[in-house]
């Protein structure tokens, strides 16, 4: 399919405009000018998600190839077939083309980062990893080229109300009789002993979401767009292609009804804390949980993303920058000595807290080995 693609020039000497974060406005790199872009009034909706899903034309998610020539150079080129923004291979010049799927974004949130910040905030990333290899921030190159991408999201908003079902566990203490050695001499001794008591529960819980945010591009790994939350969405403009000028922006190659069960497992998450809380006691056991959601509704949004890739040891690793707040995910080599030096510690106090932090349910295995320990022992 052929496309004909837009850009926009300056109008002072006729070279392309880009996108610049600083300046918030579009720049020519050539003579410096600078083209503001006229704040739009328009309101950021929120569309309603049953409608849309039931709307949605499932046959037509084909690849397209898109050919566009480049209004600059007039060569022809090839752009990938889920971007409608890039920059022509010849000139450099950007070219912004038509969507083709059906659901279009009608906001996005501009760059805020530029090129030489997104650098700096990675480096720091870098620096501050836990088991990264010292010589690792040394080998960074500075000539390292970050791409600019304006990445698909879908935002979720919903109400849920849950029904359970579940145990309440209350702590209680026993005394025993048991043998202690005291001064090198084992003496009889009565001592305190928990126990827990199990009451079974049921009740239901309401729940609002709003703005879950859920990556649709398949071009950069889940995890590393998930880790790249939060987003201020309270800073959405409505869709003006200027924005895009410079950069590579995606379409969505994860659908709306895919994300919503993506965002449902984020707000199941939310959902079963509200639980346990209502459960309330010392631990809580979930048996059975059915939430029905309502209100729905969705946005399809553009969020700036940097990203690159580096090479440590014949092994490349992804990267990617959140380009409005400076926030860094990715993918890191880890120093199997600085791992050894510190598993050698994790018995201590120290070590052994960092280590549970991370891992939660550790903690909860752990709590439970050490009650059956307990329920032995008597
Ligand atoms: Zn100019
Ligand atoms: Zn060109």
């Amino acid at each position: 399919m052929k496309f004909k693609s837009i850009n926009f020039t300056c109008k002072n000497c006729g070279a392309p405009l880009r996108f610049s974060p600083i300046e918030e406005s579009l720049k020519c790199e050539f003579c410096q000018t600078i083209e503001t872009i006229d704040s739009s009034l328009k309101e950021i909706k929120e569309y309603n998600l049953k409608e849309a899903l039931a709307e949605l034309n499932r046959q037509n998610e084909k690849e397209i190839n898109k050919e566009v020539k480049c209004t600059k150079c007039a060569a022809t080129f090839t752009m990938n077939p889920y971007s409608f923004s890039s920059n022509c291979p010849y000139c450099g010049a950007p070219a912004i083309i038509d969507f083709v799927k059906e659901i279009t974004p009608h906001s996005l949130i501009p760059f805020q980062l530029s090129q030489k910040e997104a650098k700096e905030a990675f480096k720091r990333w870098v620096g501050s990893l836990w088991f990264a290899p010292s010589k690792l921030t040394k080998f960074l190159r500075d000539d390292e080229k970050l791409k600019g991408y304006y990445l698909p999201y879908w935002t979720y908003d919903a109400k849920t109300v849950s029904d359970y079902y579940g145990q309440r566990g209350d702590i209680y203490y026993v005394t025993v009789e048991r043998n202690v050695i005291v001064n090198g001499r084992e003496v009889r001794q009565r001592v305190q002993e928990p126990r827990i008591r199990w009451t079974p529960v049921s009740g239901r819980v309401h729940n609002e979401f709003d703005d879950i945010t859920i990556g649709a591009s398949k071009s950069i790994s889940y995890t590393i767009l998930d880790n790249l939350a939060p987003w201020h969405t309270d800073r959405l403009v409505p869709f003006n292609e200027k924005y895009l000028a410079g950069f590579t922006s995606e379409e969505y190659t994860i659908g709306l009804d895919n994300g919503f069960e993506l965002a449902k497992v984020k707000m199941n998450s939310v959902i079963v804390q509200t639980v346990r809380y209502d459960i309330g006691g010392d631990q809580q056991q979930i048996t059975s949980l059915k939430t029905n959601y309502y209100d729905t509704s969705y946005k399809n949004v553009l969020f700036p993303i940097w990203t690159a890739q580096f090479k440590w040891k014949n092994r490349t690793y992804n990267y990617a920058i959140n380009a409005q707040t400076g926030k860094v995910s990715g993918e890191r080599p880890y120093s199997w000595l600085k791992i050894a030096l510190v598993a050698g510690t994790l018995s201590t106090g120290v070590g052994g807290a960092i280590y549970i932090d991370e891992h939660p349910q550790i903690i909860k295995k752990a709590s439970q080995f050490l009650h059956l320990l307990s329920v032995n022992k008597s």
